[in-house]
């Protein structure tokens, strides 16, 4: 076994990096008995604890990159072992090692896209904001109510750009003053501090707060609950406080104020996956629900594990730009269980758990079987 230090050079390491909690761990092995990898293979985060508390942390190992930070395993540990944040710390030190094992090697091309072009895919700067062409989407000016800010994904990817158009269409129609910032917006950064990269995760924190600052944003509406818990809970700690909304809380909001008119019926079986960094670590559960419920016509199912207890899609943590054998992907889980709910759609609003179910509707040939939608998706077929 390869250990990249002595015992207390690796404790002192884990604690610069941010990892404290690993010593409080007194082995009950509750993390994993929860732990959604345990439903698709044996992994124990138990062990890695053990092994970063006695200095014995294999760097080079696929293990610790496993975690989705998906934030089940924290609410069940009785000695409050921060195991997301210990993770995150080993990945840190892997990072600057440079010692990425195979399966995770890809995010190496992601940090150099969201380096040069702001983006994880890599794609021009400047066609970012062409999602929006044609839609009446106006560029964000000091004044507007609120900055859109649809996130890499939306902005790029051709699934996930329905959503931001659906998105762009409601709004338009409840009459909301927005804008977007297009070109002038980096990626969240979210999914690669994750995995342990923090400089270019502050180097664009940095540039996004500058750019929300200069362009005199208040308010940002946000489609992923990944860019949500960042802006909300992690810009601050540049000093950056700005009021941020998930789009599920703004579209309940403008149902329950009358500014968007349901008009029509939609008669089908839809189920409601909670997100991770929707769910579990922000405390959104009812408002995507509410918002379904006000669908007439629609009948709506509750997953079997839901809310706090609901089974991550796998994508999380950084997650979405390794590689994750076809076995091992939570999603196909998740979706047969919708399945066997009975439930026509599977709707969600997380473009991680959007890509990550329709991957699993496609190499599980449930694509006749059932549609996987963002809420927004939804309600703009019924408005
Ligand atoms: S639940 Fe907490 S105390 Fe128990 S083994 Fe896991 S990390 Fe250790
Ligand atoms: S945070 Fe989630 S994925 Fe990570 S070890 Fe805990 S239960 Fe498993």
């Amino acid at each position: 076994m390869d250990n990249v230090a002595d015992y207390k050079e690796l404790v002192e390491e884990i604690k610069t990096n941010g990892g404290t909690a690993v010593k409080f761990c007194y082995q009950c092995g509750k993390c994993d008995t929860v732990c959604p990898w345990n439903r698709v293979r044996t992994f124990s985060m138990r062990k890695l604890i053990r092994e970063a508390t006695f200095g014995m942390t294999e760097i080079e190992s696929e293990e610790m990159w496993r975690c989705t930070t998906c934030g089940k395993c924290p609410q069940r540990c009785p000695r409050d072992v921060k195991q997301i944040d210990d993770m995150i710390a080993l990945r840190r030190m892997a990072t600057e090692y440079g010692v990425f094992p195979p399966h995770v090697k890809p995010i190496r091309a992601v940090s150099s896209g969201l380096a040069a072009q702001g983006n994880p895919f890599n794609e021009p700067r400047a066609t970012r904001a062409d999602w929006a062409e044609g839609l009446s989407v106006k560029p964000f000016v000091e004044g507007m109510d609120i900055l859109y800010f649809p996130g890499c994904y939306l902005c790029y990817d051709p699934r996930l750009k329905k959503v931001a158009k659906a998105t762009a269409n409601i709004l338009n129609k409840a009459g909301v003053d927005f804008g977007i910032l297009g070109t002038k917006e980096n990626c969240c950064g979210e999914s690669v501090r994750k995995t342990g990269n923090e400089a270019l995760f502050k180097k664009l924190a940095k540039e996004n707060i500058k750019t929300f600052i200069e362009n005199g944003v208040k308010k940002i509406l946000v489609s992923s609950p990944h860019c949500y818990h960042t802006f909300k809970n992690e810009y601050p700690e540049f000093k950056a406080n700005f009021e941020i909304v998930h789009i599920s809380q703004y579209l309940f909001e403008l149902i329950h104020e009358g500014k968007l008119k349901i008009t029509k019926d939609y008669g089908k079986k839809v189920a409601y996956h909670d997100p991770c960094y929707l769910g579990r670590h922000n405390g959104i559960y009812e408002e995507p629900r509410e918002v379904l419920k006000q669908i007439p016509g629609l009948e709506y199912l509750e997953m079997l594990e839901s809310r706090k207890d609901s089974m991550c899609c796998g994508m999380g943590g950084g997650r979405v730009w390794m590689e994750t054998l076809k076995d091992d992907r939570f999603s196909n889980l998740k979706l047969e269980q919708a399945i066997s709910l009975g439930a026509e759609v599977l709707a969600t609003s997380c473009p991680y758990c959007i890509t990550a179910l329709e991957d699993s509707r496609l190499v599980m040939n449930h694509a006749d079987d059932i549609e996987v939608m963002d809420i927004t998706e939804i309600l703009q077929e019924v408005i």
